[in-house]
């Protein structure tokens, strides 16, 4: 990794005791867990094992708990087997409410569901803080009361790193008789959760964000709540997700929640409070330099920041040669930049959110490494505007 590694919503090292656990796994743990001999069956015990480190860490019961690969897939078969089973029960062109601040998988996964039954996909938009019209998912979930199979709002936004009112969400659920997914992948092992609390039927995270491996997590399904599976094949997970676990995987995601829970909030605490130096002293230090989204009620973490008269992706480049690892907010493409959805939501200039970076900060960031960030982004972003002004491209090699 990098010399000064700020991308850690896109992911983090594991903590010492998963290395420790997934390696003794691979020795150890052969078995095929569906398997009836000993072998599997010392697999299916670790799994569950597992399975109940995650349902502590959020509050939940073990048997709500279906493992998965991560939150990718742990958004799918919320949403499109929330969905579908909507329409196993008689919904009829079923419409699914989801906020603009979702992640791609879960855009992704409300449109196959829509598109598969005919239904709606509804956006409810976002202030030029990134905060939820909450006014405005009210009056959609009057507006088609009967009609809407599924609402899905993240806790934790990854670019922008608002926390959205998830709890607040999950009364107007309630009380329009819709069932709540929440991606909770930014914030389940960084910040408490609890499903109760916030009302949440379903809810996915994902190992690789906290301290667990990558291709490791879990969607949490309230018990009775109606879903039905999304592959078939075999029996695994109650019949809910078919395929062999990941098992050493899935033993290392329990190892992280179990870490969450002794230490890793704690250290994410102090996470946030660098972040929130990083978001001061780039105020301060860096002309024109602009935080997007809102700090308050957040974990802190996320840092998105706009350098105008700069692009993003030169920015990046140009940090990455001093040894820092940061990630635009919007996407390259072919040498352009897509406009990042949840900026364009946000109503951002363009110019402005082609220039947005965003650092995010980790259990193992320090004081000093805010202070060189901070001297290294003064240096690269005056050589930018600098060599745009002169020549309105730059070159780095
Ligand atoms: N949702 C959010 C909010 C995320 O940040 C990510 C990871 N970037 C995902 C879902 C997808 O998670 P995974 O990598 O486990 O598929």
């Amino acid at each position: 990794m990098s010399d000064i590694y700020l991308d850690h919503n896109a992911t983090t090292a594991p903590w010492p005791e998963v290395v420790e656990l997934c390696g003794r796994a691979m020795r150890e743990l052969a078995g095929n867990p569906s398997s009836v001999h000993r072998a599997g069956q010392r697999a299916k015990n670790a799994l569950e094992h597992a399975r109940g480190q995650v349902a502590a860490l959020i509050d939940a019961s073990p048997t709500e708990i279906v493992l998965t690969s991560g939150a990718t897939e742990a958004n799918q078969l919320a949403i499109r087997g929330a969905v579908r089973a909507a329409v196993e029960r008689g919904m009829e062109q079923p419409a699914v409410v989801i906020s603009a601040a979702e992640h791609p998988s879960v855009w992704g996964a409300a449109e196959l569901a829509v598109e598969a039954h005919g239904g709606e996909l509804v956006v409810v938009g976002l202030d030029d803080r990134g905060r939820l019209r909450l006014e405005a998912l009210e009056a959609e979930l009057e507006a088609r009361a009967g009609s809407v199979a599924l609402i899905s709002v993240m806790a934790v936004q990854n670019e922008i790193g608002n926390a959205y009112p998830v709890r607040e969400v999950g009364m107007m659920a309630r009380a329009a008789g819709v069932p709540l997914h929440c991606d909770a992948t930014q914030a389940v092992g960084r910040v408490p959760v609890d499903v109760d609390a916030w009302g949440t039927t379903l809810m996915s995270l994902s190992g690789h964000k906290f301290g667990g491996p990558k291709g490791a997590g879990a969607l949490y399904v309230r018990r009775g709540a109606p879903l039905s599976a999304i592959w078939r094949g075999g029996h695994q997970e109650r019949g809910r997700r078919a395929g062999t676990e990941n098992v050493w995987g899935l033993v290392g995601l329990g190892a992280a929640c179990d870490v969450a829970g002794r230490r890793g909030l704690e250290a994410w605490r102090e996470a946030g409070r660098m972040g929130g130096l990083l978001a001061e002293r780039l105020v301060e230090g860096v002309d024109g330099a602009q935080i997007l989204g809102e700090r308050t009620g957040a974990l802190g973490n996320t840092v998105c920041v706009a350098f105008p008269g700069t692009r993003a992706d030169e920015v990046l480049m140009g940090l990455d040669l001093e040894g820092v690892a940061v990630s635009a907010g919007s996407a390259c493409s072919s040498g352009s930049l897509e406009p990042s959805p949840v900026l364009e939501a946000m109503g951002m200039d363009a110019e402005v959110a082609q220039s947005a970076v965003r650092f995010s900060t980790g259990p193992e960031t320090t004081e000093s490494e805010i202070a060189r960030v901070v001297e290294i982004v003064q240096g690269v972003v005056s050589h930018m505007r600098s060599v745009h002004g002169r020549t309105g491209e730059v070159r780095w090699m």
